[in-house]
């Protein structure tokens, strides 16, 4: 029988439709090199740099992509 855990998300930004926020910008932390661009520039204080990684607080975020047009690695994609 089909339950909430069979709406695993494929892209794997979440692991279900109710469990988890959604979110939009996803960091890959293999090109971010904590620059600081994208969280200098978030209008909705939605991603911060951590142990020189960016990370996004789903939560805030209002999906403007403004993040990923200016980080100069291209570490930041955005999910739907
Ligand atoms: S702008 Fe890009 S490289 Fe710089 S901290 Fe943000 S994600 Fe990392
Ligand atoms: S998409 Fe916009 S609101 Fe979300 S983290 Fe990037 S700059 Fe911030």
């Amino acid at each position: 029988m089909a339950g909430v855990a069979d709406f695993a998300d494929p892209i794997g930004g979440r692991s279900s439709f109710f469990e988890e926020p959604y979110m939009p910008a996803v960091v890959d932390a293999s090109k971010c090199d904590g620059c600081g661009t994208c969280q200098d520039n978030c209008p909705s204080d939605a991603i911060h740099v951590e142990e020189k990684v960016a990370v996004v607080k789903p939560e805030n975020c209002i999906d403007c992509n403004v993040c990923a047009d200016d980080c100069p690695k291209k570490a930041i994609e955005m999910k739907l």
